[in-house]
């Protein structure tokens, strides 16, 4: 994808190999996020590749989102598993029939698989998302995540990264949720923080979203009052943020601003 052998191309469109220099990088994206957004949270998960077929149909994602779901088969029938699509999925399950006392957060880094259906730079079919969920109420949740997008965008601006923020819809599939899409408009629940990944492209490196009380239901979680949970979430894309770094700083790790290096870890050797 870049010139200096950031992501490794694979003989397979949009699934890249990750040589030492960018895995430095994720990990230092990994731990400033840790630094950044982990302060309260309980719970801290790496999650595999694959997610119980049962939870994505639950989330009816393998309706709203078949062009992108991928799905394990072996010997051609279809196995209970399919293709992680976002990080947060691996959480609400965990909460199931649950009744919260207080608020909850957990952190999830996951591998995760869309089906895109255009290669360019940054749009990967394999790539990594780190996640911070929340479990609270509807104000409590809006406003975790209004002050996480607010912190991001500060964080991104010292990593030397100029951000744009913008209301946002998720891609549902066919005409009959073009009503979904607007309520998700109107409602602002989906902001995405858009950063340059390439030159003249644009894209995503970070999500903020409120689903209200949707997994709450799905999942029966209930908060200390006894109603269904809401939930927001903060999501990033480490191979985007990978690819807004080099662009900005250039392929040469060694030398990408001091402060950057710092804030991200990197070791003198690298
Ligand atoms: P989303 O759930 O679509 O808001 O995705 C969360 C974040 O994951 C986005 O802001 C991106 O940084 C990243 N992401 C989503 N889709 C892709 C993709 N196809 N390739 C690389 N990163 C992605
Ligand atoms: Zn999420």
């Amino acid at each position: 994808v870049s010139g200096g052998g950031w992501l490794l191309d694979t003989p397979a469109t949009g699934v890249y190999l990750y040589p030492d220099q960018c895995e430095a990088v994720v990990h230092g994206l990994s731990r400033a996020l840790t630094a950044l957004l982990g302060g309260h949270v309980k719970q801290s998960l790496r999650a595999p590749p694959v997610i119980a077929r049962s939870v994505i149909e639950r989330v009816e994602y393998d309706k709203s989102f078949p062009h992108l779901l991928g799905t394990v088969t072996t010997r051609g029938i279809a196995s209970d598993l399919v293709l992680l699509p976002a990080g947060c999925y691996c959480v609400y399950p965990l909460y199931a029939d649950a009744r919260l006392s207080a608020v909850d957060e957990v952190s999830v880094e996951a591998t995760c698989f869309r089906q895109e259906a255009t290669a360019e730079a940054g749009r990967l079919r394999s790539f990594r998302m780190r996640e911070f969920v929340r479990l609270d109420n509807d104000d409590g949740c809006r406003s975790w995540r209004d002050r996480c997008l607010d912190v991001v965008c500060d964080w991104l601006g010292e990593l030397g990264l100029a951000t744009e923020t913008a209301v946002a819809s998720d891609p549902f599939f066919g005409s009959g949720n073009r009503l979904m899409r607007g309520l998700q408009m109107d409602q602002k629940l989906k902001f995405e923080v858009l950063t340059t990944v390439a030159p003249g492209l644009t894209q995503a490196v970070a999500s903020g979203n409120c689903h209200k009380d949707q997994f709450g239901k799905l999942f029966s979680i209930t908060d200390a009052t006894g109603d269904a949970a809401h939930t927001a979430c903060v999501a990033f894309g480490y191979e985007r943020l990978v690819l807004a770094l080099t662009h900005q700083h250039g392929d040469d790790l060694r030398r990408w601003p001091e402060p950057v290096r710092k804030a991200l870890s990197l070791a003198a050797a690298l």
